[in-house]
């Protein structure tokens, strides 16, 4: 009977989510108990848990009334039948407690079980077993990767080839890819599998030629998947760029599965060959941004899980509020506050973090001014400080002024009115509008992100 009912509510869900969020989240799951205004669903593990109770817990409500069944409360309890448990996305080990040793086991793919290292293994796939699908967040910023990267993950060299993912710093590129590679190694046992970063390529490439070595491209060649990570590193290196040429040939021809990432996009990657950026651009590209605010919170409160310990609502909130530039950063907080929180013996709570983002805060320059910022958005721009702060409407006047309101409002906390006379004008809607304006351009379109962040660090050089 709640087979049938939990169906149905499947059903249901599976219309209104992502295919990636729908099959990461919901296959696997169970109604196991329906009874006094409870109702209990089994989830295979505490990632799931996490995300159940944080993003889909008001919608399976929903779902369930719909279906004539109205709890008071939803349960999400992580599976605790003993078994195995597999998922398709791999194979994990259930758990009935949320101790740190039986979560750290979740972290660790069935088939590696004293994998200690954290930086790689050791049979030379450059993989590194903690990063996983199953422990990825999936928010609007990258389900688009996620479902890629998936996709290629069950059928290498087929669909998008190359996978070619782009993103600032922090944002999950490596997470991603690196999944993909340990999903294969778990599938495919016998696929060869490398990931490497292009500094490597580039760095095993010269000392091939420094000191004659032979191997050096069948070492590239020989395999099933390749994984290259920070690719903008090639750019610019001439000879480099040749060789990955003829590898990339090779293993495209031969139908062998490329991952690449980079910072931009192919075509903003200055000094990249030609003919290197036309195979770039023969697969599938994908941006992946920063996560929204519920993914940022979703992504805290399964970190903090995984160390044992669960944080409030409002501490995750301040934290996700505080740290919008990007994932390690939120994950670098997270681990300060936990630490700090146990070597002072305090609560990890939303002041003893507000103290220490407080100091974050401190520690950039004080000295920074209103003037300093537009001084500096107008040289970037190249153009004279005088016309950003004129009433000229012209396009090459008016993205530069609204970078600077922007960074006026994200650097300084100015208020509207002020920021509105820093650049000479009269109405500060005109302000709103351009903080509005930027801040939604920033998620979606890669170019005005990267003026941003590049005048941000101009700043506090
Ligand atoms: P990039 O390669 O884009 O610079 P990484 O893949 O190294 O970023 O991600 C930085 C850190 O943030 C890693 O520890 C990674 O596991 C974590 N991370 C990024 N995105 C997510 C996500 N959506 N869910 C969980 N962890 C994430
Ligand atoms: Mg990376």
């Amino acid at each position: 009977m709640h087979h049938a009912l939990w169906q149905s509510v499947l059903g249901e869900i599976e219309l209104s989510v992502s295919h990636a969020a729908f099959t990461t989240w919901f296959k696997n799951t169970e109604l196991i108990d329906n009874n006094n205004d409870v109702v209990t669903i089994a989830v295979p593990n505490i990632f799931a848990k996490r995300q159940f109770e944080v993003k889909f817990n008001e919608q399976i409500k929903a779902v369930l009334e719909k279906n004539g069944v109205t709890p008071e409360r939803v349960v999400y309890t992580v599976k605790t039948t003993g078994k195995k448990t597999v998922t398709r996305e791999t194979t994990v080990t259930a758990i009935s407690d949320q101790s740190s040793a039986a979560v750290d086991e979740l972290l660790r793919p069935a088939s590696s079980p004293s994998m200690r290292s954290q930086s790689s293994t050791s049979n030379g796939s450059g993989l590194n077993p903690r990063y996983t699908f199953a422990n990825f967040i999936v928010g609007s910023s990258n389900d688009l990767a996620y479902t890629a990267c998936q996709a290629v993950a069950s059928n290498p060299g087929t669909k998008y080839n190359p996978l070619f993912l782009y993103g600032g710093v922090g944002l999950g590129k490596t997470h991603l890819m690196q999944a993909v590679g340990n999903e294969i190694a778990s599938t495919q046992p016998d696929a060869r599998i490398l990931y490497i970063s292009s500094e490597t390529f580039v760095k095993e490439f010269l000392e091939s030629i420094r000191f004659k070595q032979k191997g050096f491209s069948d070492k590239y060649r020989n395999v099933d998947v390749l994984i290259v990570d920070d690719m903008q590193f090639i750019a610019g290196k001439e000879k480099t760029q040749e060789e990955f040429f003829h590898t990339f040939n090779a293993l495209h021809q031969t139908n062998k599965q490329i991952i690449i990432s980079s910072d931009k996009p192919p075509k903003s990657i200055p000094t990249l060959t030609e003919r290197l950026r036309s195979r770039f651009e023969w697969g599938m590209s994908i941006d992946i941004q920063m996560p929204d605010f519920e993914t940022r919170c979703a992504i805290l409160e399964t970190k903090a899980a995984l160390s044992g310990i669960e944080l409030g609502r409002d501490t995750i909130e301040y934290l996700a509020n505080n740290i919008k530039t990007n994932v390690r950063e939120l994950e670098g907080a997270l681990n300060q506050l936990l630490a700090y929180a146990e070597m002072r013996g305090v609560s990890p709570d939303i002041s003893t973090a507000e103290g220490l983002i407080g100091n974050v805060r401190q520690s950039r320059p004080q000295h920074l001014s209103a003037k300093q910022i537009i001084d500096k958005t107008a040289r970037h721009f190249q153009i004279d400080i005088k016309e950003i702060c004129s009433a000229k409407r012209d396009k090459h006047i008016v993205v530069p002024r609204q970078i600077a309101m922007y960074l006026l409002r994200s650097e300084l906390h100015l208020s509207f009115p002020k920021i509105a006379i820093e650049l000479g004008r009269k109405d500060h809607t005109t302000a709103i509008h351009s903080v509005e304006k930027i801040e939604k351009a920033i998620k979606l379109d890669f170019m005005i992100r990267e003026q941003v962040t590049e005048i941000r660090e101009k700043l506090y050089v």
